[in-house]
């Protein structure tokens, strides 16, 4: 990546580009913004709409049993139930602002008694400031001594019974303490880093109809998925599917984030790419293998630098409650490592548990072998947000062109907002009617930009800011012999050639896309 260890903080540089060129920006600035939510302007909205469509095609158009839906963003409130979504998203919850983990704040009580049973035998004392102190060290009155017995007392229960401290002990005057005294990340290790407890419902809530009253509780969805399970039937009966087959999605999806940041990486509101697998009992293994390699290629193929891209599995014990095994793909952003995508074995867990809750029969039947089975799900879980913010990373550069800064987007021209912009040399002597008579001809084909403002060295570089592959200049040359200058936005390489050709050429260079 082109000077990023020079830069000291380079993903700000990247957001003041943003900005300057209509590409992504704080939404209702002009109140002063709402917490982490962005506008995508006339660049940035073309950009994320190449995004989608690549993906798009590559699973509806490259996989004849592969089709599409568009599912409601409010569902019925058992969904939350039966996806185990109220229940997992309901305790009071810690979270790094490192790491960006959260914990419950039982479990990060449980797992600072193991380490505080480790490394001072809490059984005959505790710490503060790393100092070991015994209750009697405190004050009969002292609050602090009432904790600290309480604590004690768990943790010699939890010791000497095995019995997994029950999360109505661990009430909020523990943690409160705890975290006070313990306040290192259990998951990164930063110290200091860990937020009080939230009682916290990733769900956005709202109600239908005006009232609010109790019962009309609805949630805005938090994951596009669960549309596709509801419906998983209708759309395997009405589109004549046979497993295996798959249903893939984008859509808006709302998550209530207690810690958001690293400018669109994580959002409130956030636009998921999903596709659900449906497959054979024992047949996932092989599912999950073959998405894997095909969605890897996927990050290829937008021209990512391979070299900052990894996979990371995670550890069963860490495995969200529907996830049988579960695999990310991972970028090397300027803040570290970030899940851009999860490739996920969910097993039956879906199917079943919404046959469970709603009573409906979820089970496919096949009519070769005769056999009645919930199929299994291997789902691609992808954000379109975090895949712009990977793409865009990914092509920012910085170089110096005769003594001054050139910054420029190197995206794949796919991806690119305009594929090509026309420019006259200047605005008199015939030149602005040619420059027009080839914008009007290519902007038949593509996404094209005129522009005859400014010096030709300031147009070249406003289409450098966003990305655009190719700069076509007609000069007065061309009024003798007919030819305009290609210049390359990554090269700088420059070529003439016929202008009567500038299309065919153009699309040669794009793959005609
Ligand atoms: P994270 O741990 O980063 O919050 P997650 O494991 O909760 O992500 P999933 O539920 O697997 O994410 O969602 C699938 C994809 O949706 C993620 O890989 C990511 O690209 C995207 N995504 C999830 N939450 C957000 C968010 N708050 N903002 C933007 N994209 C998101």
């Amino acid at each position: 990546m082109a000077n990023k260890n020079k830069q000291t903080d380079p993903l700000a540089k990247l957001v003041a580009l943003c900005k300057r060129r209509g590409i992504v920006f704080q939404s209702s600035e002009i109140y002063g913004g709402v917490g982490s939510t962005y506008d995508y302007g006339p660049y940035g909205v073309e950009i994320k709409n190449n995004i989608s469509r690549l993906w798009w095609d590559e699973m509806t158009r490259n996989h004849e049993n592969i089709v599409g839906l568009d599912s409601a963003v409010i569902l019925h409130p058992q969904v939350w139930e039966a996806s185990g979504h109220l229940k997992n998203f309901s305790d009071p919850m810690i979270e790094c602002k490192n790491c960006k983990q959260r914990i419950r704040a039982d479990e990060f009580v449980k797992e600072c008694y193991k380490k505080l049973m480790d490394r001072f035998e809490i059984i005959s004392g505790a710490f503060n400031d790393n100092e070991l102190i015994k209750p009697s060290d405190l004050s009969e009155e002292s609050p602090e001594r009432q904790v600290l017995e309480k604590i004690l007392a768990l943790a010699e229960f939890q010791q000497f019974s095995g019995i997994k401290t029950p999360s109505e002990d661990a009430d909020e005057l523990i943690i409160e303490y705890v975290l006070k005294s313990y306040n290192q990340c259990t998951n990164c290790g930063a110290k200091d880093t860990l937020t009080p407890p939230r009682q916290f419902n990733l769900m956005f809530q709202t109600n239908i109809g005006s009232t609010g009253e109790p019962g009309s509780e609805v949630y805005l969805r938090p994951e596009t998925c669960q549309g596709i399970f509801l419906d998983w039937k209708i759309v395997q009966e009405s589109a004549r599917l046979k497993v295996p087959f798959g249903i893939a999605q984008i859509g808006k999806a709302f998550r209530n984030e207690i810690t958001t940041g690293n400018f669109i990486f994580r959002t409130r509101e956030f636009t998921q790419m999903e596709m659900q697998y449906f497959v054979k009992p024992g047949e996932t293994s092989e599912a999950l293998n073959e998405w894997k390699e095909k969605r890897w290629n996927f990050y290829l193929s937008l021209a990512i630098d391979p070299e900052k891209l990894r996979w990371l599995q995670h550890p069963q014990d860490k495995l969200a409650h529907y996830a049988k095994e579960a695999w990310d793909i991972e970028y090397e952003f300027p803040f570290g490592w970030g899940e851009v995508e999860g490739i996920h074995d969910r097993g039956d867990f879906d199917l079943k548990a919404h046959q469970e809750s709603s009573g409906k029969d979820m089970t496919y039947f096949d009519d070769q072998t005769r056999e009645r089975f919930h199929p299994h799900i291997v789902e691609t879980s992808a954000g379109l947000n975090r895949m712009m913010l990977t793409v865009l990373w990914d092509a920012y550069r910085e170089d110096e062109q005769a003594g001054e800064e050139r910054i420029y987007l190197a995206l794949d021209p796919k991806i690119a907002p305009i594929k090509a912009a026309v420019f006259p040399l200047v605005k008199k002597g015939g030149l602005p009617e040619i420059a027009e008579s080839i914008y009007k001809d290519l902007r038949k084909r593509w996404r094209v930009f005129y522009d005859f403002q400014g010096s030709i060295g300031k147009r070249y570089r406003r289409m450098d800011e966003i990305g655009t592959p190719f700069g076509i200049t007609v000069d007065f040359d061309t009024l003798e012999d007919n030819t305009v200058t290609v210049r390359f936005r990554d090269s700088l390489e420059q070529v003439r050639i016929d202008k009567d050709q500038v299309g065919n050429y153009i699309a040669e260079k794009l793959g005609d896309v």
